[in-house]
């Protein structure tokens, strides 16, 4: 499971199954609202306001891309930068620097497609990582071949594959640590510093590039460490090899909680778990 990514960091209102409350969160939920939107924009109505920007920010888009799936027909209705159409990922993902340098960021597939029109601006390039991310996208595309049928988009999260406000807010708390195991925390046996890092790793509330991706702050694309994969809170404490190392080193003084960690697949498990009592 993915880890959650749109905590807004209010600890005091949450779902009720999370233990708490049970008071709606309105900054969630107003987001939850915001992306139908994004679903309106897909279905073959005519609304007055089509092709005017929608009032939905990164993060509503961000929701919305891992709520959804897309089906790449005539390439009319997908965006060929933001939307996930090719493989399950958005080219803006997969070469977010070559994404910063085209010189248009709106284009539908079919059009960015013609005449390679998606390549203008991107012969700027200058840095080894975005040749390598051109590369890399060129081989994808190659896989792509456009339909005469429309580009769909399922709901994944309903069971007639449509969007509900009720489902998106829902989404939101997909991966959250509930508060009971957050507490737990700062009852550890350790300096406060750690105590503290924990405490935002659970939240995926530390400065990982994923993030400063999404702010567009200044970032290393990939894992300083090992140099293979984005570094994200889950990539840096479980999945890098570099951490596995140091984890599987651990072994001979600590098994179970290294075995713990190099089996996790998300950071909620690896929690979880070495909080359960067991061997
Ligand atoms: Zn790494």
């Amino acid at each position: 499971m993915e880890e959650n990514v749109w905590s807004t960091g209010n600890n005091v209102v949450r779902q009720k199954k999370f233990g708490d409350l049970g008071i709606k969160d309105i900054a969630l939920f107003s987001r939850s609202l915001r992306l139908r939107w994004l679903w309106y924009e897909w279905d073959s109505l005519q609304r007055p306001w089509k092709g005017t920007p929608v009032p939905c920010d990164q993060i509503d888009r961000k929701l919305f891309a891992a709520c959804t799936e897309i089906t790449i027909g005539n390439g009319q209705a997908a965006l060929f930068w933001h939307d996930r159409w090719l493989l399950g990922n958005a080219p803006k993902d997969i070469a977010p620097e070559l994404f910063s340098l085209a010189w248009r960021k709106n284009l539908k597939v079919a059009e960015a497609l013609a005449g390679e029109r998606w390549m203008r601006g991107i012969q700027r390039m200058s840095t080894e990582t975005q040749i390598l991310q051109s590369i890399k996208l060129w081989e994808l595309m190659q896989t792509i071949q456009l339909s005469t049928s429309h580009d769909s988009i399922v709901w994944k999260r309903s069971n007639n594959g449509n969007y509900t406000a009720k489902s998106a807010y829902e989404a939101q708390f997909i991966g959250r640590i509930p508060q009971q195991q957050l507490e737990v925390v700062w009852k550890a046996k350790t300096e406060g510093k750690v105590k503290f890092y924990i405490w935002l790793l659970l939240q995926n509330r530390n400065w990982t590039t994923d993030r400063l991706a999404r702010r567009e702050w200044p970032h290393n694309p990939i894992c300083p460490l090992c140099d293979q994969a984005p570094e994200t809170a889950l990539h840096l404490l479980l999945r890098c090899p570099y951490a596995k190392e140091l984890w599987f080193s651990a072994r001979s003084i600590h098994q179970r909680m290294a075995d713990i960690a190099l089996t996790a697949t998300s950071i909620n498990m690896w929690w979880r778990k070495l909080n359960s009592v067991g061997p």
